[in-house]
């Protein structure tokens, strides 16, 4: 039977290119998104050209109610095995006196509060075993002085529900593991008020340049799928040495 994921957050950047990665793996593919329905479509037009099911669901991961809607509507394509947990945002790049209420509340809500409602769910319907692969930074460990403290601090709230959720699924077949990226070439980062940081930040990447989304995708796809039988608990930096 072929596997069925969810990607949150599918629509662009890390998340769009884990789609394609996994089309090709042979997912079926329920993808989440907030706002960008023209984004997420064309995502899934490309997923039926490759020859899989594909469907595209309107889920804030904030909202209990949308997070299951969006695992109601992977689990058309047969039982859930997978769960990419990639949905998340930044804020405007600043030092921690600067931070404004609101834009930590939604740091926390989009990438803590719902990578837990999503991994909920999916630990609740993977009756037959399965992968979970939950988006951290590299600034978990870097703290993200100066720039997003906050931000780092949630993603480093990420890795450790990797490894007490990978210990507490594993009687039940359910591997958790994390990928750290580093800067990435994305739309997130104009969110930050910086477009262009990936270019900006080049200098200070040992690797000497940003990465690309499907360099991150790779890491996803290999964590989620058979080859990373034995791999559990892990989080994978995919940062170019950062
Ligand atoms: P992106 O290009 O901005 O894409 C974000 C995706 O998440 C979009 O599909 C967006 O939906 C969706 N999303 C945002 N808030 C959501 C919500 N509340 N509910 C549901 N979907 C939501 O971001 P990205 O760079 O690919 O980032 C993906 C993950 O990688 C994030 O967890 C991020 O923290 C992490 N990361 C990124 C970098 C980097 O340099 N890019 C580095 C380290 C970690 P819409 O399209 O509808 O807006």
């Amino acid at each position: 039977m072929a596997p069925v994921t969810v990607i949150t957050g599918g629509g662009r950047g890390i998340g769009a290119a884990t789609a394609r990665r996994l089309a090709h793996a042979g997912h079926h593919l329920a993808l989440g998104y907030r706002r960008d329905h023209a984004a997420a479509e064309a995502v899934v037009a490309e997923l039926h050209a490759i020859g899989v099911r594909a469907v595209a669901v309107p889920a804030d991961t904030r909202d209990p109610d949308r997070v299951a809607a969006l695992f109601d509507a992977a689990e058309e394509f047969g039982p859930l095995t997978g769960l990419v947990n990639n949905a998340g945002v930044t804020s405007p790049i600043g030092p921690l006196t600067e931070l404004r209420l609101d834009d930590l509340r939604e740091v926390v809500d989009v990438n803590l509060v719902g990578y837990v409602l999503c991994a909920q769910q999916a630990a609740r319907r993977m009756t037959a075993g399965g992968g979970i692969v939950n988006i951290s930074s590299v600034a978990a460990t870097l703290g993200g002085p100066g720039e997003y403290v906050h931000y780092a601090a949630v993603k480093g709230g990420t890795d450790a529900l990797t490894v007490g959720l990978a210990k507490e699924l594993a009687p039940r077949g359910i591997r958790v593991n994390a990928v750290a990226p580093g800067i990435i070439r994305t739309d997130i980062h104009a969110l930050s008020g910086q477009p262009d940081r990936p270019e900006r930040a080049a200098g200070r990447i040992p690797l000497g340049r940003p990465g690309e989304p499907d360099e991150v995708a790779a890491a996803i796809a290999w964590l989620i799928g058979p080859d990373a039988s034995y791999t559990s608990g892990a989080v994978l930096r995919v940062g170019g040495a950062l």
